[in-house]
């Protein structure tokens, strides 16, 4: 299998280099050649296969380069029931409305992105050994990404990560959660600023190719390949939770952001998965329903996406949209580069003559929602099933609830737990005790390592020099 980048100008490349690789070097974004055909008969085998003989033969048809027992090592010592809670990993549950719902949240760190960061990890320290080599992962964050990288890279060998964040800015649990980690090979720095000067220096550092390359810089961000490849999986492995037979259709509903998770679920369908349709909720931060309604693509400034109860989808410029974009482009790298040429000027662009191509042949539909529906939703789900739901998961079982047709399987992905989000649960149904994983109790009691630095970026160049200069 070879990867192309979706701009057309980047040559041919295996796994092995896309798995470390942020974006391509012509600007766009790695994707397969062409995406494995998946008959009925392999779809019948694959039906009864644990989390990890799954993940195995989805990924073998991406990973060609890796062989495939060190592959099968790398996904047993990642899918396992110690790091997910149960042997099940993505378990499907079924609302009072016949809504189901698959949990993605087992992880070390309660968000979906441990799903694919965990095998991040275990593959990043695989293919480093291999080829001798170190890798300092420089990343920002306001939360949930930092989190699952550092608990997907701790105590890897070959592997720093210096993690940034606005000091003062996280939730106490997403300070204690990043904090109290005491790896060795994990530095938080918290930079007296705001997310987007973290952010800010992350590039600097990132643009300073001298110090990029003595430092081997690298990043764990949404549009890293093996990160969505890794997400096709439990598509998979919800279909089948969700039907009898192979002959039925599943809809997935998406709590979207960068567009990451729902880009697998449309490569799920490429692959021939049986979904029905691909629902795209979103919260306040609209711009991707915006699209989906009207084909009309006008991502926003950090000025203009505002801060709400479901902050992990407070983006309002999709760094993975431009995947969706290609296929729906018939793979023209030259209308891709267009588009986004208009993008980058601040125009955005018009497919609203594809439409009914968007709808029909991809299966995409979308919705929103708000504060208030996030708290209804909250309140309601937690009343007739008495559990307590995640902001992020009730914008999506809001918009399943809004779109779904009769008859219609629909599956909600669930991106967090509700632990993560205790105040807007308080917000949504009063004084409960809200539930936490045995493993995180007291949490935030525990000793945190954390240095604090200015805004500015030699200092947190500094840092990392005195690190591996020792
Ligand atoms: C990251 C995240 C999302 C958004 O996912 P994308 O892949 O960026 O679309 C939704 N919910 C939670 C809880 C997240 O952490």
């Amino acid at each position: 299998m070879k990867y192309i980048s979706t701009r057309g100008e980047t040559a041919y490349k295996p796994f092995n280099e896309v798995l470390l690789m942020g974006l391509a070097p012509d600007g766009g974004l790695m994707l397969p050649e062409t995406y494995p055909q998946i008959d009925a008969v392999t779809l019948e085998k694959w039906r009864g296969l644990s989390y990890s003989e799954l993940a195995f033969e989805i990924m073998s048809l991406f990973v060609t380069d890796i062989p495939a027992d060190d592959l099968r090592g790398i996904l047993d010592r990642t899918y396992t029931a110690e790091v997910f809670n149960g042997a099940e990993i993505t378990p499907v549950r079924t609302l009072s409305d016949g809504i189901k719902i698959q949990a993605l949240s087992n992880g070390p760190t309660l968000a979906f992105k441990d799903m694919a960061m965990q095998f991040l990890g275990n593959a990043f320290e695989y293919v480093l050994a291999k080829e001798g080599k170190t890798l300092n992962i420089l990343g920002a964050t306001s939360g949930d990404t930092g989190s699952a990288a550092e608990y997907a890279l701790r105590g890897k060998k070959g592997i720093n990560v210096f993690m940034l964040s606005p000091e003062g800015k996280m939730s106490d649990f997403q300070r204690a959660q990043m904090f109290s980690l005491q790896d060795e090979n994990i530095h938080n720095i918290a930079v007296e600023g705001m997310f987007d000067d973290c952010q800010d220096i992350v590039k600097a550092v990132q643009n300073d190719a001298e110090f990029k390359a003595e430092y081997q810089i690298g990043t764990v961000n949404s549009i890293n390949w093996g990160r969505i490849v890794a997400q096709v999986v439990y598509y998979f492995a919800g279909y089948f939770k969700a039907t009898q037979s192979n002959e039925q259709k599943v809809s997935f509903c998406v709590p979207s952001g960068n567009f990451g998770n729902v880009c697998a679920g449309h490569i799920a369908r490429m692959m021939g998965l049986p979904i029905g349709r691909l629902i795209v909720a979103t919260n306040e931060n609209d711009v991707l329903d915006e699209f989906f309604k009207t084909g009309r693509y006008l991502p926003r400034t950090a000025e203009h996406t505002m801060v709400t109860s479901s902050p992990s989808m407070d983006i309002s410029k999709a760094s993975n949209f431009e995947r969706f974009i290609f296929d729906l482009t018939d793979r023209d790298a030259a209308r891709v580069r267009a588009l986004w040429a208009q993008v980058g000027a601040g125009e955005g662009f018009d497919l609203s003559a594809q439409l009914d191509k968007i709808r029909h042949q991809y299966g995409f539909v979308s919705g929103k929602s708000t504060h208030q529906d996030r708290l209804q939703t909250i309140a309601e789900v937690y009343k007739t099933g008495g559990e307590l739901i995640d902001p992020h998961t009730a914008d999506g079982i809001k918009v399943a609830r809004e779109v779904r047709e009769v008859g219609e399987i629909v599956v909600c992905l669930e991106t967090a737990l509700a632990a993560k989000f205790e105040n807007t649960i308080r917000e949504a149904v009063g004084e409960v005790a809200v539930p936490r994983p045995a493993a995180l109790a007291g949490l935030e009691k525990l000793p945190q390592r954390v240095q604090v630095v200015p805004n500015d970026t030699d200092a947190v160049k500094a840092i990392i020099s005195k690190v591996c200069k020792k």
